[in-house]
């Protein structure tokens, strides 16, 4: 079975969530995900927004993990607000360093990913189900590869259960980093993050902050159409159903869509698969 989850971001205005769960949801529940997953903002900036956006899904009778970062938070405010999304039932945690918001200074940076998985199986022992990033096209903080995949071996270690990919477009970045994984006996599912491509302006700017690759001939093609929004989605959809393709033919446990809180392009990517 393929797995299929969907990312969120919580809403800023104050009916966002309605108009998510009234418009957005319903149209992304058909195609049966297992969970959907809400971000966090760098420095806890959505803290309540994240967890009402969970709690709104979940009292639908959705299950819904929040995104949790420990890049600026403390030990007691993480387990505190860990302890609220046990409250409600919560069940998976995607745990993260997060990028620290601008102004806050980059000693905040010690704390990383593994930190906070090795924090929350101590205080909640296997409660949950934990998720943590990785990067085939290797972390932009990294000095190289291999100690990049050192930091992932290390947060697998400490008790995350599975891994949500950076997205990238060429699959083989993937199928190297799990050789990769495999050399060092990381077994551990490693699900796929798929960007749809809506705005070439967008996607540009996402993939230099995130350290994502736009390879040369898909920005060449973009940026020839970039003026025709309705050529962009296409080839932006047909370019992400194209490697879905290729990496469930691979064997990929699954995928991760980031849907900026959106339905139309991810659906376009769903449909056309073919899942077992
Ligand atoms: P880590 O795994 O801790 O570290 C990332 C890399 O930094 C490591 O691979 C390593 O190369 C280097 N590194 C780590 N520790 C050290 C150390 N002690 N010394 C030197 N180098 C080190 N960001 C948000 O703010 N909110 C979100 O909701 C969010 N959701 C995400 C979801 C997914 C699926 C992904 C892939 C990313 C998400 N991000 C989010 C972005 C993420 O927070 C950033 O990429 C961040 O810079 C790294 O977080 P991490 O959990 O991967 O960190």
């Amino acid at each position: 079975m393929t797995r299929l989850s969907f990312e969120f971001f919580p809403p800023r205005e104050s009916d966002g969530v309605l108009k998510l769960m009234n418009n957005v949801v319903p149209k992304l529940q058909e195609s049966k995900p297992e969970f959907y997953s809400v971000t966090y903002g760098a420095g806890g900036s959505t803290r309540e927004g994240t967890f009402e956006t969970v709690a709104s899904l979940r009292s639908t009778g959705f299950d819904a993990a929040p995104h949790l970062s420990i890049g600026a938070d403390s030990e007691e405010t993480t387990v505190e607000l860990l302890q609220r999304y046990q409250n409600i039932g919560v069940r998976r945690i995607v745990a993260l360093r997060g990028d620290v918001p601008s102004g806050l200074g980059r000693s905040l940076r010690s704390a990383n990913a593994e930190a906070l998985v090795r924090l929350i199986r101590k205080n909640f022992g296997d409660y949950f189900h934990i998720e943590v990033a990785a990067y085939p096209e290797v972390h932009p903080d990294a000095t190289n590869p291999e100690s990049d995949l050192d930091y992932f071996a290390a947060k697998i270690a400490a008790g995350a259960d599975s891994a949500i990919t950076q997205y990238f477009y060429t699959p083989y970045a993937y199928f190297d980093f799990r050789e990769r994984c495999e050399k060092r006996g990381i077994t551990a599912p490693v699900y796929v993050g798929i960007m749809p491509i809506t705005t070439v302006d967008s996607i540009v700017r996402f993939s230099a902050k995130a350290g994502a690759d736009v390879p040369r001939w898909m920005l060449k093609k973009l940026e020839s159409i970039a003026s025709d929004e309705n050529a962009v989605r296409e080839f932006g959809c047909e370019v992400c159903i194209r490697l879905c393709e290729d990496l469930m033919a691979a064997g990929v446990p699954g995928f991760h869509f980031y849907t900026l809180n959106r339905w139309g392009a991810t659906r376009r990517i769903v449909d056309a698969l073919r899942f077992d």
